[in-house]
């Protein structure tokens, strides 16, 4: 299928990302999936290469662009590499965790922070999920006292994406525990600061190389210049950034189904079995036309929406739609590709099997499937 989404600048981005991506992650996605974490020169290679602050403005080494184009291409150039899950620290600084700076840092803050950050000299995780409240963000219980010029940050936090290399950690806290959302704040935690700590890598049915881990805050003394936007607001702020972010996760998952398709179909022409390929078997020559219908009608949906997005117009029900259905969807495909695959899809050697395990939590993190069809159903005025 044809796509009309991208521009010849859009391109020419995509060649230069797919050779970093061949040079930087690939050769080292078995290393790195064995350690459990990459190694941090692949944010200063990505920041290097301009591929981390495509929106953050000029002066601070940026891209200058808000244009979520150039992000999905980073999503899609590591999806056909297979190699989606190990390049995901990057998504998190880039598409998910950089906005809030940009949208909310003081000038100051902003000097001080984005330099670094857009070098991926300085990595960012962004920790909202407790083990008493993911979905339920307004329950959070991670509070944060004011206390002259500092906040004394106690709690926890867990699931949190580049935890352990994490430099810069955007923390949801409570200011006023008595006034429900109204009383979350965002804090920009330093990891150096005292009483900051980090439990063990969490292990992981998949995204193996992607450092996930807890948060510990014990007594730590947050100074207040690093409130990021209003005290109170962290809640909305939270719900605004997660358009985007769900845009992100869409982008991922659908760029995975591709891809398992892609490898399905590959290997239903060289697998032999009863004298013939399996892709010659009518039932797996359906299961394949199903696959490719699905994730072309897929992708339409989802251009449409990088160009609304693009032009400033998707909104949060857009943005959930197609973040439940992408990757309900990919689950679905992932699934019939390894199906396809026989043992060979069971084997982590191979990359369909990889992506089966990789692929599963896409309708968990970011809001899942569940807390998708609320958002669009509180829409429809019933
Ligand atoms: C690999 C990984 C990486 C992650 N990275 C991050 C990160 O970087 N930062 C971060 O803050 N978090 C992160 N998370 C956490 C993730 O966002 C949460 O796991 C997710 O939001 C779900 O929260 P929960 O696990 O507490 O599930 P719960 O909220 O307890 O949900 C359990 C089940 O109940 C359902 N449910 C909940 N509420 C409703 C409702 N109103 N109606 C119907 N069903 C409902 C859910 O859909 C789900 O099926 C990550 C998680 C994982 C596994």
């Amino acid at each position: 299928m044809e796509r009309s989404v991208f521009t010849e600048d859009h391109e020419l981005y995509r060649e230069s990302v797919r050779q970093f991506v061949a040079r930087e992650v690939v050769p080292h996605r078995a290393r790195w999936e064995e350690a459990g974490i990459v190694d941090r020169s692949l944010f200063e290679a990505a920041g290097e290469a301009g591929f981390l602050g495509i929106a953050a403005p000029e002066r601070y080494g940026g891209g200058g662009t808000p244009d979520f184009r150039y992000n999905a291409i980073l999503s899609e150039c590591l999806a056909e590499a297979d190699v989606l899950a190990v390049g995901l620290g990057l998504s998190l600084q880039a598409d998910i965790a950089l906005p809030y700076l940009l949208d909310h840092c003081t000038p100051e803050q902003a000097e001080r922070w984005l330099p670094d950050v857009v070098a991926g000299r300085r990595i960012l995780a962004l920790a909202m999920t407790e083990p008493g409240a993911g979905s339920d963000v307004a329950a959070i219980t991670t509070t944060a006292v004011r206390d002259g010029d500092h906040y004394v940050v106690n709690g926890a936090k867990t699931f949190i994406t580049n935890a352990l290399s994490a430099d810069l950690v955007i923390t949801a806290v409570k200011t006023d525990p008595a006034a429900g959302r109204k009383g979350i704040s965002l804090l920009v935690i330093e990891a150096d600061t005292p009483g900051f700590s980090r439990g063990a890598k969490l292990p992981k049915v998949g995204q193996h190389a992607a450092d996930t881990a807890e948060l510990f805050f014990d007594d730590v003394r947050v100074p207040a210049a690093n409130l990021l936007g209003e005290e109170g607001r962290g809640f909305y702020m939270i719900m605004g950034h997660l358009t985007q972010e769900r845009i992100a996760v869409a982008v991922q998952a659908t760029a995975q189904a591709r891809r398992a398709y892609e490898l399905t179909l590959e290997y239903a022409r060289q697998r032999q079995a009863f004298g013939q390929p399996i892709g010659r078997f009518q039932h797996n020559r359906f299961v394949l036309a199903e696959m490719k219908t699905e994730t072309d009608i897929a992708q339409a949906y989802l251009d449409r929406l990088l160009l609304a997005h693009a032009e400033g117009t998707l909104d949060a029900v857009d943005a959930a739609q197609a973040k439940w259905w992408t990757t309900e969807l990919c689950q679905r495909i992932v699934d019939r590709g390894v199906q396809l695959h026989g043992g060979y899809g069971y084997m982590l050697e191979s990359p369909i099997a990889r992506a089966w395990a990789d692929s599963r939590i896409q309708t968990i993190y970011a809001g899942t499937t569940e807390v998708m069809k609320e958002i669009i159903g509180r829409s429809l005025g019933l």
